[in-house]
Formats: C-alpha cells, structure tokens, sequence
C-alpha cells in the first residue's frame, strides 16, 4: 500500500512591525518615519520531516494588514498542495498565482498582490531547499540549466530573452562554478554599507559610522540624499573626508525628484565622486531615467528596489536607463522571476547589486547574488549586496559580514525564518511590545 503524499495543511500569515521609526533608523527623503515591517507567511505540511516554508513582504508599518490580507487571499491556492510536486517545481504554483483572473485586475503583476505572491513563492523555495538539505543558493547553483529555465515565466520579456538564450546563459555561466564556489565560501560576496547615511542621522553620528564602515572593510558606503541640497552637499563632504578617495560613496533620492531636479542635485554631488545616484526619480519612469542617466555620467544610475517586475526591468534595460540593476528580493513574484531578471541583466551585460536592507532582505538576497556569482554572472567585479546593520537579531540564521564581505549559509533554506520570540513580541497590534506601548493602545502608532 503506498502512502498518501504529504499536502500543504497550513498557511499561517502574521503582522509583524518593528518600532525603527523611534531611532530614525531607515529615514530616507521619501519615507522620513518608517516601522520596518513584515508581512510574514509560513507554509506547514503533515510530512514526516516537520520542515516548514518562511517568507515574507517588507513594508514600512501602516499597510502592513493589507498586504497581509494579499497573502491571505492566496491561501486556497497553496492548500492542499503536493509538497512533492511544489518542490520540485515552485514554478508550478507561481503559473496558478499570476493566473488567478479574478485577483490579476489588481496587477497585473504589480503591487500588493504581486508582493504577495513573491511571499508565498519565496516561501515554497525556502521549504524546497530545506527538503533538499542544502542553502537556496546552493540548490539554485546546482539546478540543472534547464529545469532552471522551466521555472521562468518568459511572457513578455521572449522579445529580448528567449528560453533558448536564457538556456545559453546557464550553460556558459556554470562553467569554472567549483573554482568560484570555493572562492565564496573562502571569501563571501562584497557589501557596502547604508548603514551610515540615513537621513534622520546628525554629522557626528554619520562621520562615525562612515569611519567605522571603513575599518570594518567596506568599500563603499551610501548616503540618503534628496531633501535639502545645503544638507546633501555638507553632508557629502563630511563622509567623502572620513572615507577617503579610495572608497566608493553611492548616493540614493528615494524617488524624490522630477528629471530636471534628479539631473542638476547630481550634478551638484558631483565633486564628492558619488558612485552612483540611486531612485533619482519614479521608478516607472523609464524613459527619465534615460535622460538622468545621459545627464550625469559618469555618475551611474542605480534602480530596481520598486520596480514592479520583469517587465519593467526589460524596458530600462533596452532604453538605456540604467547601469545597475538593483533585484529586490521581495518586491517581485519571488525567486522564480528574480531569475528571469538576473538573466535579463546578463544578456544586457548590467550588474546586479541587490537593494537589501528592511526586515529580512539581506538574509534573501544574498541568496540570490550568490547564484548569479556561481551560475551566471560568474564575477563579483563592480558588484555589491547592500547591507543594513539593523534587526538581523529577529532571525533564525542571520547573515554574518565579514571583513565587508557577506559569508555564504551553509544552513539549508532560504534564511527567511523569523524567531518565535520576535514573533510574539512584534505581532501588531497584539504582542508583547505594542500591547504595552501607550501609543499603539490610542491607535497612533504604526
Ligand atoms: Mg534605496
């Protein structure tokens, strides 16, 4: 008698905000109070293993019930799933998430659905992973080519990247993978650092931290820029005189400006060297990005952390708009077309420096430069994952930086798992930390 396959039996979804806005930790031009937050989903079987499956949206506090109630609104999709088959195609469930017609008229493939999606997608890969003992990225480096295609959704991007010429990227990227492989794992992959330029941060504070970037072994730092250019210029000057020449100084608007301004505040920075000029404008607005791009070379153009999916990416990519394409790992339908958008970047030959940061973003996207160091890019040169020094206590494996450098996990899974304590203490409104907050009990807070 063969026995029942195991089935997907729960699919748990929590509110989770941390308190950042009290530090000024994550202020930016665009966002000057945020509580970094996420919507939080875990996928449980009845499979003898007891594995589970984590992921996660990143949000900044109010909204973050609607996106919760985005990724409830899947559930009946993923339950009762064969854990077997989810695993062993995750490309499998994402076809049925993008297909739903009913829940499409709010994309498609944008926004909060969309962001949903990449949750419940993510958290299959963490579950698949952890099925297969080995880290994400590890699992993705040793996917063969073209089951690694099978997981790509190629309508609308086949103008520019076809299955064949994805096929072929695969293929030629894995070549010289086990020199690479032990590279990283002696080494790690590059980071810079945030950590010392959000904008809520005084001159003191931000010559400290810029220093002590430095003596950690960053080699490039990013500043928040875009709500006074007195302010911007000051504060260029100070982190460009405590980094030296030698490291790179990348500056980010957070959307804040039209063209026009996006193009002259650059070109104002210009004497501090800036690396690059990061959402100098909307993110939708390729054909401006172009502009600021032809504008302000040799500075370069760096997005991505809001651009809503493969689609977007294709048209900046063949309009010449950007020079960095910046992967977020839970803004877009999950690995599945983080993948198409990776090859994408190669078949443009852009570099990807992942947008990181947030709740958990780091712990995702190291992932997923890891992948593209061993199986596509095949180089680290000119490319770095953002990193942010905040809330990695809250999880179970957090990344550990080294000497400026991202070290590769070695635990199997996607890194996404929050711990049960920071989930009973951050559950909005109701755990530990916000039930007792006066605030939050008047309905102020997040
Ligand atoms: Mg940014």
């Amino acid at each position: 008698m063969s026995q029942a396959p195991a089935r997907v039996t729960a699919v748990d979804t929590h509110d989770i905000r941390f308190p950042t806005s009290r530090e000024l930790d994550g202020s930016d031009a665009m966002n000057p109070d945020p509580d970094y937050s996420a919507a939080y989903v875990v996928l449980r079987t009845d499979a003898a293993d007891g594995h589970e499956g984590h992921g996660f949206v990143f949000t900044i506090g109010r909204g973050n019930d609607v996106q919760v109630a985005a990724i409830d609104a899947l559930r009946d999709h993923v339950l009762g799933r064969d854990v077997e088959e989810l695993c062993a195609d995750p490309g499998s469930l994402l076809r049925d998430l993008i297909g739903d017609s009913q829940l499409r008229w709010l994309g498609p493939e944008k926004g909060v659905m969309h962001m949903a999606i990449g949750a419940v997608v993510n958290a299959v890969w963490d579950l698949a992973a952890r099925r297969a003992g080995k880290p994400l990225w590890q699992l993705l480096a040793d996917a063969e080519p073209e089951w690694l295609v099978g997981q790509i959704d190629f309508r609308y991007i086949a103008d520019v990247l076809t299955p064949q010429q994805a096929l072929d990227l695969l293929r030629r990227g894995r070549r010289g993978a086990a020199e690479r492989r032990a590279r990283l794992l002696q080494r790690g992959y590059p980071a810079y650092t945030t950590s010392p330029g959000w904008l809520g941060y005084d001159d003191d504070k931000l010559g400290r931290l810029a220093a002590q970037a430095v003596a950690d072994g960053f080699r490039q730092i990013k500043l928040k820029v875009g709500a006074d250019l007195d302010d911007d210029i000051r504060r260029c000057r100070v982190a460009r005189a405590v980094v030296g020449p030698g490291i790179r100084l990348a500056v980010d608007a957070n959307q804040r400006w039209n063209v026009d301004e996006a193009i002259h505040w650059t070109r104002a920075l210009a004497e501090f060297g800036p690396y690059w000029i990061e959402e100098p404008t909307s993110p939708d607005d390729v054909l401006g990005h172009a502009a600021i791009r032809r504008a302000v070379a040799p500075v370069k153009v760096a997005t991505g952390e809001h651009v809503h999916n493969r689609i977007m990416f294709k048209q900046l990519l063949q309009a010449d708009a950007l020079d960095i394409v910046q992967i977020d790992a839970a803004r877009v339908a999950g690995v599945n077309e983080n993948l198409a958008i990776l090859l994408l970047a190669a078949r443009f030959g852009v570099p990807v420096c992942p947008h990181a940061g947030g709740v958990g973003l780091c712990e995702l996207v190291q992932h997923l430069s890891m992948f593209d160091y061993l199986a596509v890019s095949g180089t680290t040169e000119d490319r770095v994952i953002e990193y942010v020094d905040h809330l990695h206590e809250h999880f179970v494996t957090p990344v550990v930086i080294r000497g400026g450098h991202y070290t590769a996990p070695t635990t199997p899974g996607f890194s996404a798992a929050l711990r049960p304590e920071s989930l009973a203490r951050y559950t909005f409104p109701g755990g530990t930390y916000w039930a007792a907050d006066p605030d939050t009990q008047k309905g102020q807070a997040a």
